[in-house]
């Protein structure tokens, strides 16, 4: 492999997480040892027909683990921590995390069988040396999940700051407050550069505070009459306790629905995060409750079709029932893609005449975003004044809308980088200097592929275009041997449905009376040309470029 690294120098590599939302998977390397920051997982579009979940590539890092001192994970989102079970065979390094973040690992870990990852547990504030070439401080940040941390990164050739994800929540309902402190001091030591969250680079203002949240849902909840059912990320345990603190003004006891949010509670409860909260009540409890007594917490606010949400709004959860005059609350923003599934969800509810309340729907305030706005950006260059600023975390609009900013606040330099990006840190200035070959995988029923497989273009092919199968057996004179054996998927003809398999029947048959049997003897070579023919004629016919194959046989009789 061609030596991209310098022995004696420090780089950045952003390996996933800067060209889309989720994937997060960073490498620095210094005097040629490498540090690994989050393993997150993205979730999949249209553009992956049956795939859920999409992970980083490790396979840069994989070639040269013997290199690699450690990862260290900002904090418990998905997008950070979600495929350290999946990747973490291939890399086998011990990782840095936080208590929470460590204890949410570790049941995901159990659920997918993966053991003997070393995990370290490090305190907010402390420092740990992981190799011989980095010291990393865990530097708390508010952020919709407990124990998120900012991480100053500190070599012998500068620091950087790695902000993870982070917002100014000037009150959070659990943990501390952004440390502007210390940030301000990070500063005055000289900061090579900053690599930040541009999530909401876009979005003017404040993203607010969880403690308004907790006013807005306990206002929420006195204009409901029924069952209030009320769905939110899973993660987000400081909005759990705005939850429950709403329901017991409101005289109504909570329970919980949904995996994610027993594994994420069961987590919160270990470190002490639920202290204070009244227990939730068992799901057999729910029935001996009256409606007006009772908060629902479900998963599925991004319409997952799996989660409780979507399964009560078609009416099979065995647990739950939602009726005439009950409300869900979403106390969540839809991430960019889900809108048609979770609009799925709100026409079911719709249907059944329960109330829907988003975010945009009232003027109490119910959800806040956990990702700092452009004033909280510029507040935070503002106290580390970097050399260099390097958007991560966003599609190439979020990151190209934070560069813009950090040009408003007379940072000297700005990168923007995509994923693979060779970025060169030095205090006489950053540059990207070379590119590594990176993609996303795919989790394709438990087995890893890359996400650009034939088989998920297939399937995308398939989905808008159909498909034609033809199977034929010919004599050694070329002659058709019995039928011609024609199946088609999602194609219809212009006359009736069921036309289109004797017209491709046709246009096989002028193919075959058409070839020359000198110089076609050949079972590939006769289906390559009956094929061409068939998607020229439907493409001609129907318009579409259906996938098409062809089997002959030719029998020596
Ligand atoms: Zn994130
Ligand atoms: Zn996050």
């Amino acid at each position: 492999m061609r030596n991209i690294f310098k022995d004696n120098e420090f780089y950045f590599v952003p390996l996933g997480g800067s060209e889309e939302f989720g994937a997060n998977f960073n490498l620095y390397v210094c005097d040629d040892e490498y540090l690994v920051i989050d393993c997150g997982i993205g979730f999949a579009d249209d553009r992956y027909p049956g795939i859920d979940l999409l992970l980083p590539d490790p396979s840069f890092v994989a070639a040269n683990k013997d290199k690699l001192a450690g990862m260290v994970i900002t904090h418990a989102h998905e997008d950070h921590i979600g495929a350290v079970a999946y990747l973490w065979e291939r890399m086998q390094c011990p990782i840095y995390t936080t208590e929470f973040t460590a204890n949410v690992l570790r049941k995901k870990l159990k659920q997918e069988g993966v053991e003997g990852v070393p995990i370290h547990i490090i305190g907010q504030d402390e420092t740990v040396e992981i190799g011989n070439s980095f010291a990393v401080e865990f530097i708390p940040v508010s952020h919709s999940v407990p124990d998120s941390s900012a991480l100053l990164i500190q070599t012998k050739y500068g620091n950087v700051l790695h902000s993870g994800d982070w917002n100014l929540d000037p009150a959070p309902v659990i943990g501390r407050k952004t440390d502007e402190a210390r940030f301000r001091e990070i500063g005055e030591q000289g900061v090579l550069a900053y690599v930040g969250d541009s999530t909401n680079a876009q979005v003017n203002g404040f993203s607010g505070s969880e403690a308004d949240v907790a006013k807005g849902l306990a206002a929420e909840f006195k204009n409901c009459k029924g069952k209030i059912a009320i769905t939110m990320f899973a993660s987000n345990i400081g909005r759990l306790v705005s939850i429950a603190k709403a329901a017991n003004e409101a005289g109504r006891s909570v329970a919980i629905i949904g995996r994610s949010l027993h594994r994420m509670s069961g987590a919160a409860y270990d470190c002490g995060y639920m202290d204070g909260v009244a227990d939730f009540i068992s799901d057999d409890e729910i029935s001996y409750i009256a409606d007006e007594n009772l908060v629902l917490v479900l998963t599925g606010s991004q319409g997952e079709h799996r989660a409780a949400l979507a399964r009560v709004a078609r009416g099979d959860h065995r647990g739950v029932k939602l009726n005439r005059g009950d409300t869900v609350i979403f106390s969540s923003r839809a991430i960019p893609g889900n809108e048609r599934t979770i609009n799925t969800v709100k026409n079911n509810l719709s249907a059944g005449g329960v109330n829907i309340v988003t975010p945009s729907d009232t003027k109490n305030i119910i959800h806040v975003s956990g990702h700092p706005c452009r004033d909280e950006i510029s507040a935070m260059l503002q106290w580390v004044r970097p050399n260099c600023v390097i958007p991560v975390h966003g599609e190439r609009q979020q990151l190209d809308a934070q560069a813009a900013l950090a040009k408003e606040c007379q940072v000297n330099q700005i990168l923007v980088p995509r994923n693979g990006s060779v970025i060169h840190l030095a205090s006489g200035g950053s540059e990207i200097v070379d590119h590594v070959e990176t993609a996303l995988l795919a989790v394709d029923q438990r087995r890893i592929i890359p996400a650009t497989h034939q088989s998920i273009t297939a399937r995308r092919k398939l989905q808008y275009s159909g498909a034609v199968h033809a199977s034929l057996v010919l004599d050694d004179d070329l002659r058709l041997l019995g039928k011609i054996k024609i199946d088609t998927v999602g194609l219809t003809c212009k006359r009736s449905d069921d036309c289109i398999a004797a017209e491709l029947e046709n246009n096989i048959l002028e193919t075959l009376d058409n070839l020359d049997v000198d110089i076609t003897f050949n079972e590939d070579e006769i289906a390559r040309k009956i094929m061409s023919a068939l998607r020229k004629y439907v493409q001609e016919t129907l318009g579409l470029r259906p996938k098409t194959t062809v089997h002959v046989t030719l029998l020596d009789i």
